[in-house]
């Protein structure tokens, strides 16, 4: 018999940034864990229809799913922490479902009526939980932003209203809140959670568990607390103390069931939970027998959020080799006025290169240096979209020798436009969602690195750019040593060149730090920290 569909709202109060997003993947790689099907949805509640536009140095890097769909970066951290593949149904903005109602609205679906915040778009915004919600034992939906927001109300009016239609048990709200410690007092403060929980009751929200931010776990006399004022169970509040890594949230929720109490909540049975693969990725982390050094060279190295999948990728791919991955966050526009001395003395120290993907000519000059240098020295490289498309350009001029090579993004009258515009791209004039978004195949030659690495003939990679590698140049590249290991199937865009006479020199036109997992390392970050390891003894 099929099952009826339980919901989670995760709602966050007090500050941002307690890790609502870690919180709620957490939860639902423990659900999983019991066997349960569980699906995410986040809200987000600013205006653009999606992140895409958003500079990455705002609002962290964008997340792109399966099916093209330019999402909120927590959607990556579900994917990490669980087996959900999601898609566009499951990030959803304020800026989405307006366009929806006034689409309908001009359609004329709503004639004679004023279109309203209560019901038109409470009613979308529900309409949109029912769809982030298919397939699912459990959907867990998260919205953005903290209680007390003027632009969150209308999420959480509709939560409520939700919650109404629903059957008691079906539904249930996890409060993330921050409880301080405040030095001087030597005490944690319940204070602001309860002002949170105050506002969340307001709109007629009323908590079912608590879940508490701080630097230390809670003592019961502030549990206590927290219970009285709350109005929520004693057994119903738990700790989210601050941990070494977010791999360490699942089995440190386990300790405290909190996942046998949302199910309890939620009146469901399931099996005894297996968090096995957890517990080693912790012990890996704890104890992990060497440490690598690798460089991110880039553009957006100030916000580390910038490159969220990147940064966790390269760390699935340090669990993979029994490592920690030391990062050191290079601006490349820095390196461009540096003297060769002064490049190798940034340079020299690390064990690997990674050189991201990116848009518009700042640093990319740099990013071209460290790329030459990694080649030069033999440094283990892996680029990445830009940073792809950049190798190609630094191969272009220093050994094909062609000088004023360059990415028609950046020169477009280069005598060699080595990375272009296809036709397909070439009338395109509004900026959303109109790049090469999500997941196409890509055949491996075979003798080649990429297709010993992933140890298939064919992939599926996700993709987040306009421009490509110049077909017409292909030829001349490859006589000079260049090696198109990866490409589409029918041979007409390049996905993959690697350079032969050296250690480990591979660039993708894809991302594939989107399709990596804590658990299951992506091949290529596994192997490029591999080759660092080896370059670093
Ligand atoms: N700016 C480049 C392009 O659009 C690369 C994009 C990226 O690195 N994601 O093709």
């Amino acid at each position: 018999m099929a099952r009826s569909t339980k919901f989670i709202f995760v709602t966050g109060g007090v500050i941002s940034s307690l890790g609502k997003g870690i919180s709620a993947a957490a939860i639902g790689a423990l659900l999983e864990s019991r066997g349960l099907r569980v699906n995410f949805l986040k809200l987000d509640p600013y205006i653009n229809v999606d992140p895409g536009t958003m500079n990455p140095l705002q609002h962290g890097e964008v997340y792109v799913t399966e099916d093209g769909a330019e999402t909120d970066m927590d959607l990556g951290h579900y994917e990490r922490f669980t087996h959900t593949q999601t898609r566009q149904v499951n990030n959803c903005t304020a800026g989405r479902i307006y366009y929806c109602v006034i689409t309908k609205e001009r359609r004329g679906d709503y004639l004679g009526g004023t279109v309203q915040v209560i019901p038109h778009i409470t009613d979308e915004i529900q309409l949109v939980f029912r769809e982030g919600a298919q397939n699912c034992d459990v959907a867990i939906i998260e919205t953005g932003g903290t209680v007390g927001d003027i632009e969150s109300l209308p999420f959480l009016e509709a939560i409520r209203q939700f919650r109404g239609k629903q059957n008691r048990g079906d539904v249930i709200n996890i409060h993330v809140t921050l409880v301080p410690y405040i030095k001087t007092a030597d005490e944690m403060k319940t204070k602001p959670s309860q002002h949170s929980v105050a506002a969340l009751r307001e709109i007629g929200i009323q908590p079912d568990i608590l879940l508490c931010r701080g630097e230390r776990d809670l003592p019961m006399d502030i549990r206590k607390k927290l219970a009285l004022f709350c109005n929520v169970d004693e057994d119903c509040i738990f700790g989210a103390r601050d941990v070494e890594s977010i791999y360490m949230m699942p089995t440190y929720f386990r300790s405290q069931n909190l996942d046998g109490k949302i199910c309890e909540l939620l009146n469901i049975w399931t099996k005894e939970p297996d968090v096995k693969p957890w517990e080693d990725i912790c012990e890996i982390i704890r104890h992990p027998s060497r440490t690598v050094r690798i460089a991110l060279v880039g553009k957006y190295v100030k916000l580390h959020e910038s490159y969220k999948s990147l940064i966790e990728a390269l760390n699935h791919g340090g669990y993979a080799n029994d490592c920690k991955v030391s990062l050191s966050y290079i601006d490349s526009e820095e390196l461009e006025s540096l003297s060769e001395e002064e490049l190798s003395e940034v340079l020299s120290p690390v064990d690997g290169i990674l050189v991201p993907g990116g848009f518009g000519v700042r640093g990319t000059e740099g990013k071209i240096r460290a790329v030459r240098y990694a080649r030069e020295h033999r440094v283990p490289l892996f680029g990445i979209c830009l940073g792809m498309q950049m190798a190609l350009v630094e191969y272009a001029r220093d050994v094909c020798g062609w000088a004023d090579a360059n990415s028609s993004e950046f020169v477009p009258d280069s005598s060699h436009p080595v990375i272009h515009l296809m036709a397909s791209q070439e009338n395109v004039t509004e900026k959303g969602g109109t790049m090469r978004l999500g997941a196409y195949p890509c055949k491996l030659l075979e003798g080649s690195k990429a297709r010993e690495i992933y140890g298939k003939r064919e992939i599926s990679e996700r993709h987040r750019h306009r421009y490509e590698v110049n077909n017409d140049l292909r030829g001349a590249l490859e006589a000079a040593g260049v090696v198109f290991s990866g490409t589409s199937p029918d041979d007409s865009l390049v996905e993959i060149f690697e350079l032969k006479d050296h250690p480990w020199f591979v660039c993708t036109q894809f991302h594939p730090e989107y399709q990596s997992k804590p658990t299951a390392a992506h091949p290529l970050f596994a192997s490029f920290i591999r080759a660092s390891i080896e370059h670093g003894k």
